[in-house]
């Protein structure tokens, strides 16, 4: 059963158009079901009617010409009630509704079962039978199954407008006149107009499916050049580096190169191919085996080739997908589309050339969309029907404020978009005039605005928005862009770089955040569940040689510097942690002391990130100079919710009373030890989450740059009273929603809608 429905699904995506595909459902279910009739009846984007789009066994002249009206026939009451209707004979039942061109009398067995994506119905799947018996649990539960994995494929063609096609014709005008607008979530606000450039992740033997050959020559042909074109690769490598690498390395090439000959690994894929395997799947077999082989060997030295062959074999299979290790032309105005954008392709872009980044997987607390945000790049996240196989070269609007995205936009739609970047871009040019001024309320309350940085280019940034100091250094970021881990001398040039920049104002370094989805190329790390695995604090207490070097360059960094040097300590979750990690920077002092640079001890303070730290927070800030939360996690940890996972990024709140209620509970045991507190989550940058954590007693807010003058405007705007009595309602509410609504409602009547985007319906 798996197989066949594995099988429909891979029919349907591959199909060539939406028409085909739904003609491909009806079919195989038919034939998988062994029933007389499958038929499909999709709602139309008016959501008034339920038209029938394909049929398998009924009259083919009405399909696209019948439709049933919400209410009429049991089509919609499947629809309504949103689950699977099994009747023995239909036409007894009371909401029947004869159509007499369909030719459905004969068929009295009904099984019908939604088609739902996001809660959201947005079809009927129907199967009918002659005899009158009621379709079995398990054919139900087959058509139930079916139905929820076509439903992302139907989704995709209401996001693309097929299915307005369906309803208003191919040439239809009205389909043209539309711009269609594909869903995120926001992951980096502003708005930006540009050309799409796709970027694939590396191709995956794991991914490729078992296949036939449809035409044995052709994947005869496609292996030839995909392998020519890995052996080509080879030679100019092995020529590129034939000056610096000894022979022996070099050796490694020519072995490649015989690995693919016919008497090797070429020969056996080919045969394979012969027998009427599809080019990629003879690939992954003989990879596969040849892989297995070499793992079995015992020779230590043997068994690494089984690495090399894995190797090629990816290579192979890049070119077999056209997913070639092609180079990458920036437009200027490119806007970076991938399945999953990750931190380590930002690092790769020309400056000046991005405008845009629109990543499938993620949501808007991914570390890329933080990236963004420090970038003052728009971006949207989680864009799940993008059909980014095609849009490659494409125009596009990509709206970061409220997550959508539109491409090849009409000219009007253009010239719309184009006055509200003109309308943000006055905006931020009267904010510059804020720099200098200190982040005072109307009613003389003070707060600090730091940033959160790490990137090449941050320092300006940041230093032009007037930032007081760095909140949150996210160390993380030059040890992604090195093939290895970097030295301590490597190190501390780049945080002296910072620190002199920023002297005398205060320096906050994080020590090494890796795991979760923050991954170093030369130091995997492969998990389960990573976010709640060998994260952060955890990972270098475990490796002590990785934190001391790093701790040395901090502290030797800040020689004979008046700043404050911050060492901040990510993913606490016990005492003992802390008190190690302590442990390890007082020697880390001491040595650097003994060397005989003149250094000054620096502040230790740890970042609240997981619900225990919340519960220890007063034990916490009685051993630590700071404490900083870290809402971004904490938020992740507090609901539950992968903060990149697009499927459940609306539970993802920043702002639900229990994150609030903790981020009240740290700041209030902070206050009673006398322990400075602070905050480097998104939500600090947040001109709602500002005013609540301010009034919440929060003395040092850190964020992006980008974000840095909006929130200065909106403290310098504000009382703080009126900031404590927002709380005080604030703290009273049930869900973010509310919280939400109050906050925009309450900023408005103070006069600051300009922080609180309205031009949305
Ligand atoms: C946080 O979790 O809020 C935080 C600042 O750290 P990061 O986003 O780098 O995980
Ligand atoms: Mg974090």
């Amino acid at each position: 059963m798996l197989t066949s429905l594995r099988r429909i699904i891979q029919d349907v995506a591959a199909a060539g158009s939406f028409r085909e595909a739904l003609d491909i459902i009806v079919r195989d279910v038919r034939t998988t079901l062994g029933t007389e009739v499958c038929s499909v009846y999709l709602l139309s984007p008016e959501a008034d009617r339920y038209l029938f789009v394909a049929t398998e066994g009924l009259n083919q002249e009405a399909v696209g010409k019948l439709s049933l009206k919400l209410g009429q026939g049991l089509v919609t009451l499947v629809a309504e009630r949103a689950e699977p209707l099994n009747l023995q004979d239909a036409s007894n039942h009371p909401r029947f509704h004869y159509l007499p061109e369909i030719g459905e009398e004969p068929f009295n067995a009904f099984l019908g079962v939604p088609v739902i994506h996001h809660r959201q119905v947005l079809g009927v799947l129907i199967v009918q039978q002659r005899d009158n018996r009621r379709f079995d649990e398990e054919e139900e539960a087959l058509l139930v199954t079916l139905a929820a994995q076509l439903a992302t494929i139907i989704a995709h063609a209401e996001a693309t407008g097929d299915i307005r096609k369906l309803f208003h014709g191919d040439t239809g005008t009205e389909a043209m006149a539309t711009d269609v607008m594909f869903r995120g979530i926001p992951g980096s606000p502003g708005i930006a107009i540009g050309t799409v450039l796709v970027v694939q992740p590396p191709a995956s033997l794991e991914g490729v499916p078992e296949r036939e050959a449809e035409d044995v020559t052709t994947e005869l042909i496609l292996l030839d050049r995909a392998i020519n074109a890995v052996r080509g690769d080879l030679r100019r490598i092995s020529q590129q580096f034939s000056k610096s690498l000894p022979p022996e390395e070099l050796a490694l090439f020519d072995a490649y190169l015989h690995m693919l000959d016919d008497n090797a690994l070429a020969g056996d894929i080919r045969e394979r191919v012969r027998r009427g395997l599809w080019a990629q799947g003879a690939l992954k077999q003989v990879i596969r085996e040849h892989v297995r082989r070499f793992e079995a060997m015992e020779d230590a030295y043997l068994r690494e080739r089984g690495a090399d062959v894995e190797d090629l074999g990816l290579r192979v299979l890049g070119y077999l997908q056209d997913i070639s290790t092609r180079k990458l032309h920036f437009h200027d105005e490119t806007i970076l589309v991938g399945y999953e954008v990750t931190p380590s392709m930002l690092a790769n872009i020309p400056p000046g050339k991005l405008r845009g980044i629109v990543s499938v997987r993620g949501s808007g607390s991914s570390h890329v969309a933080i990236l963004a945000r420090a970038l003052d790049i728009p971006a949207v996240m989680g864009a799940v029907d993008l059909p980014i196989a095609t849009i490659e070269g494409q125009s596009m609007i990509i709206d970061g404020i409220y997550g959508e995205l539109y491409l090849n936009p009409s000219a009007q739609l253009q010239e719309s978009y184009r006055a509200l970047i003109v309308a943000e871009n006055q905006f931020a040019t009267e904010l510059e005039q804020l720099k200098e001024l200190p982040a005072i309320t109307l009613d003389g309350w003070r707060v600090g605005l730091w940033v959160n940085i790490g990137l090449p280019g941050d320092i300006t940034r940041s230093l032009d928005r007037g930032a007081e100091g760095i909140g949150l250094f996210r160390t993380e970021v030059p040890f992604m862009t090195k093939e290895r881990f970097p030295t301590e001398e490597e190190q501390r040039v780049i945080y002296r770089e910072h620190m002199v920049a920023f002297e005398p104002r205060p320096v906050t370094m994080r020590s090494l955040d890796i795991g979760g989805d923050k991954a170093l190329s030369y130091f995997p790390i492969d998990e389960e569940n990573p976010f709640l695995g060998w994260r952060g604090i955890r990972v270098t207490l475990d490796h002590p040689e990785i934190f001391m070097v790093q701790a040395r360059a901090m502290i030797k960094a800040n020689a004979g510097l008046q700043g404050d040097l911050r060492i901040m300590l990510p993913m606490i979750s016990s005492m003992n942690e802390v008190e190690e990690a302590k442990a390890l920077i007082h020697r880390a002092y001491i040595e650097v002391l003994e060397e005989g640079v003149q250094v000054k001890q620096p502040l230790v303070g740890v970042m609240v990130e997981v619900p225990a730290a919340v519960y220890q927070a007063r034990a916490l800030a009685r051993r630590v100079d700071f404490l900083a939360v870290g809402s971004n996690d904490l938020t992740q940890y507090m609901l539950a919710v992968d903060r990149n996972n697009p499927r459940v990024a609306s539970l993802y709140q920043e702002t639900h009373p229990a994150v609030l209620a903790a981020l009240l509970e740290v700041a209030r045991a902070a206050h009673r030890e006398n322990t400075y507190v602070g905050i480097c989550g998104e939500l600090a940058g947040n001109p709602i989450g500002a005013v609540l954590l301010m009034a919440m007693g929060y003395q040092v807010l850190s964020m992006n740059a980008t974000n840095l003058p909006k929130v200065k405007w909106v403290v310098r705007n504000i009382r703080r009273s009126d900031a404590r009595r927002m709380l005080v309602r604030v703290l009273k509410m049930n869900t973010a929603q509310e919280v939400q609504s109050y906050m925009r409602a309450q900023l408005v009547r103070a006069g600051l809608e300009r922080v609180v985007p309205t031009y949305h319906a």
